[in-house]
């Protein structure tokens, strides 16, 4: 990995922006919730990059009648007392059944024609190598929320 600071909001624009030029997100509404104070993560740029993009293309391929796709950031405590960056990616598609909920990290679980199965498995890869996490919720019919905590690392002078 090649580590440098990253502003995560730049990284969260960059990537909307990116996804707005693509036919699938005709008819979904894009809303940020970006914080000001956000703090600069170390990381791998390109690969926090793939992780967003991941989670955001399936956002859009779960709402093929059109919905709302809000990615908000934050920060957090940890249980330790420490500062976590958090991103919490919303839609409003129809959401992930809950027998399906503890396997959705499992490589090869896929509901599409052409899937692999392997984008979020990569994706919790990618956020467990930065000493992230990665979770889901949802309820069937009112869409997923995916969450993804990085720390904070100490930023010298
Ligand atoms: P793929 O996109 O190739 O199917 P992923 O690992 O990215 O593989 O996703 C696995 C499965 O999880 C998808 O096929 C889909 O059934 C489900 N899924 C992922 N994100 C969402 C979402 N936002 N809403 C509903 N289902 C989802
Ligand atoms: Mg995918």
């Amino acid at each position: 990995p090649e580590l440098t600071w990253v502003d995560i909001n730049s990284l969260i624009k960059e990537t909307l922006f990116f996804i707005s030029q693509h036919p699938e997100a005709r008819n979904i509404h894009r809303v940020k919730e970006l914080a000001r104070d956000l703090p600069p993560a170390l990381v791998d740029a390109k690969q926090i990059q793939q992780v967003l993009f991941n989670i955001i293309i399936n956002a859009i391929q779960a709402m093929e009648d059109g919905g709302t796709l809000t990615v908000q950031t934050s920060v957090v405590t940890g249980r330790g007392g420490n500062q976590l960056i958090h991103i919490e990616i919303r839609d409003t598609g129809p959401g992930i059944p809950p027998d399906m909920l503890d396997r959705i990290f499992v490589p090869f679980l896929t509901t599409k024609n052409q899937g692999t199965g392997l984008g979020l498995p990569i994706c919790k890869q990618l956020v467990e190598q930065h000493g992230g996490t990665i979770r889901v919720e949802s309820e069937v019919g009112r869409g997923a929320t995916f969450i993804i905590e990085l720390p904070v690392q100490f930023r010298p002078e």
